[in-house]
């Protein structure tokens, strides 16, 4: 494929691990002329310009949109409401925003309303991470064969959807365009539940008494410490998305809450096969998602 550049100046608003990555991932495959970075602290611009993720790097939010053809928004969602009242005024006639957060509905409360009628918004998220963060963190195959969901509202502009959505398939996502509603749903079970449990699991085992404590670290290999690695992910990107899907995490929680309670019955009543049947239906989950190359 031949890489010809699908935007001339792309602006990266906050360059942590999602940030950084995609400027590696861009400036690999050749998709952009020039990438501005702006940030909150002059220490994440000052690593981002030796990093050589950009070519232009500035504090001021406006500044940076000036020129910007394209404008992705990678901060924490908690920042989304400032981000846009600053960028408003001085983006151009028909630049193009998108984002990154993990949780698609309140960007239409957030983001949406402090938009000109001038520029196209079409909402984002990378279904693709570590629990690293920080602009040297990112690199270029992160978003490589892993789904971009695309959460654009019905009216949105077709052509602006399009080359955000071949931007993503050019750094090597699979991408889907979905309902903003239905992702979050989504996102609840795949994403937000198992990091709530990780963040409950290594709580408790945090809280338990200091001899414990220290065999729990030195055995963790049998299964501890994949929940570790979860709930070592950045607490703010993650407070932000419990208090940004608040009603979808409840839902399912309800759910798992009753499914947990019919588990515990049968570990009580030593009901073996109650546990075996269990066990065999989510092992089949587990060879589904290796099938399709998620694993
Ligand atoms: P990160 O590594 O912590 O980087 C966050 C960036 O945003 C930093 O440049 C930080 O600036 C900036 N920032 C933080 N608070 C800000 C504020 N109040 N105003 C302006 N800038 C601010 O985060 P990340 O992991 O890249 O996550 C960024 C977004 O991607 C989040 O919305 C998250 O939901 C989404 N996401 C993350 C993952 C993941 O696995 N990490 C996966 C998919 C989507 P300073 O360093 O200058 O303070």
């Amino acid at each position: 494929m031949t890489d010809t550049p699908l935007f001339q100046n792309v602006t990266l608003i906050g360059i942590g691990l999602i940030g950084s990555s995609l400027s590696h991932a861009m400036r690999k495959h050749g998709l952009v002329g020039a990438i501005t970075v702006t940030t909150r602290s002059q220490e994440t611009l000052d690593r981002a310009v030796e990093l050589g993720l950009c070519q232009t790097a500035t504090l001021d939010f406006g500044a940076a949109v000036k020129e910007a053809d394209l404008v992705i928004i990678c901060t924490p969602m908690g920042a989304y409401k400032n981000v846009a009242t600053e960028i408003a005024p001085h983006l151009k006639p028909g630049a193009i925003v998108t984002d990154v957060g993990s949780v698609k509905m309140p960007i239409f409360e957030s983001l949406a309303p402090a938009l000109p009628e001038h520029v196209h918004l079409v909402p984002g998220h990378p279904v693709a991470g570590t629990e690293y963060s920080g602009p040297d963190a990112g690199f270029a195959s992160l978003f490589e064969n892993r789904w971009t969901l695309l959460t654009p509202a019905k009216d949105a502009d077709a052509d602006a959807v399009e080359r955000v959505k071949a931007l993503w398939e050019r750094c090597g996502a699979m991408v889907e365009i979905m309902d903003a509603a239905h992702h979050d749903q989504v996102l609840a079970i795949t994403s937000h539940l198992p990091h709530l449990i990780a963040y409950t699991i290594v709580g408790t085992a945090t809280d338990l008494g200091d001899d414990i404590k220290q065999e729990v670290i030195k055995f963790s290999a049998s299964g501890f410490r994949d929940f570790t690695r979860i709930a070592a992910s950045d607490p703010t990107m993650w407070r932000d998305v419990f208090l940004n899907n608040r009603d979808a995490v409840l839902e399912v929680l309800g759910r798992f809450d009753e499914d947990l309670t019919e588990l515990k019955r049968a570990v009580r009543r030593g009901d073996g096969e109650k546990l075996f049947e269990h066990f065999t239906r989510t092992r089949e989950i587990r060879r589904s998602i290796i099938d399709a190359d998620q694993a």
